[in-house]
């Protein structure tokens, strides 16, 4: 493996900046781009294998350092740097409920660049569990209704964990991660493109089609006999007992056209969205309606895959 650190001998130098990340009683000046973090060996050492090796090298004797200390210098952007030595630094940094996707972006990058084993796991774990790898992973997301997100929300939230997934292969993240970049407003998404966001110039042109192309086959899907919500298109077997065809009938038929309308992508139905049937048809229509959702959108979900072709899920890996 070559060495992601470039150790370069540098005396104090008027171009560089001096990072808000400085102990007068550090150790070790870290360099990302032209900024300087001085902390103290034993920090990074402790968690990360690769320090600890780095640290153990013999230093040259005639190694120049600013204030004493050797620089090491990296090939990563300062803010991702940063962020790392803030989390290894604060104990109360990752014991947020909710951190910012470029916090975890960092942790997950230099985690695994570096060997930060627990930082990169937990971060890694924050960005899987917002993107589910089975329907009963993403239903407990709505069990807690209130329960705050591992990552802030911001516009950009589903294109951000789409691109950080794909950028550091976390297969098992990648089709929810696509299903919400392309499950929201499209029209935001190609002005983002446009734009060129943070994350659009890291998805690839074959990444974005999948989230257009991927939409479209949700939004025809979705709707097919079988599928989350077939049954509002074609009822071709109504209940039995059902108490009162007409009103039944003519509530199913404004609902499709309403979802029609609104061009809405929801093969999921997430959380309880189906319970506001309850009371709005007969109790023999509502059990029905329970059966094909809870049956549709198990099929959805095992064509997720296809959806966006992709490979099936045994070949989807986290492959950090
Ligand atoms: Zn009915």
């Amino acid at each position: 493996m070559s060495s992601p650190l470039a150790k370069r001998q540098r005396t104090e130098d008027a171009s560089t900046t001096r990072s808000s990340v400085w102990y007068k009683d550090g150790s070790i000046i870290l360099q990302a781009a032209d900024t300087q973090f001085r902390v103290h060996w034993g920090v990074p050492s402790q968690h990360s294998s690769f320090f600890r090796d780095l640290e153990d090298l013999p230093q040259p004797p005639d190694q120049p350092a600013v204030d004493g200390c050797v620089i090491v210098e990296l090939q990563d952007s300062a803010v991702d740097v940063e962020h790392l030595l803030k989390a290894l630094y604060d104990p109360t940094f990752l014991s947020q409920t909710a951190l910012p996707l470029a916090v975890v972006g960092a942790l997950i990058r230099l985690g695994h660049k570096y060997d930060f084993k627990n930082l990169l796991d937990s971060a890694v774990a924050r960005l899987t569990s917002q993107n589910p790898a089975t329907l009963e992973e993403f239903d407990a997301l709505f069990v807690i209704k209130s329960k705050p997100t591992p990552i802030i929300i911001y516009p950009g939230y589903s294109l951000g964990m789409l691109a950080l997934a794909r950028e550091k292969n976390i297969g098992l993240a990648l089709p929810f991660a696509f299903y919400l970049a392309s499950g929201g407003n499209m029209e935001q998404f190609l002005q983002a493109v446009r734009r060129k966001d943070e994350a659009i110039p890291s998805l690839s042109l074959d990444d974005i089609c999948r989230c257009f192309i991927g939409r479209q086959r949700l939004v025809t899907k979705q709707f097919q006999p079988g599928y989350t919500l077939g049954w509002l298109r074609e009822w071709p077997h109504p209940p039995a007992d059902c108490n009162n065809p007409a009103k039944c009938t003519a509530k199913r038929k404004s609902k499709f056209h309403s979802y029609m309308d609104a061009n809405c992508v929801q093969p999921f139905l997430e959380g309880s969205q189906a319970d506001i049937w309850k009371g709005r048809f007969c109790a023999a229509c509502y059990e029905h309606i329970i059966k094909s959702v809870t049956a549709g959108r198990k099929k959805m979900w095992e064509e997720l895959l296809v959806i966006f072709d992709l490979p099936p899920w045994d070949q989807l890996k986290n492959d950090l």
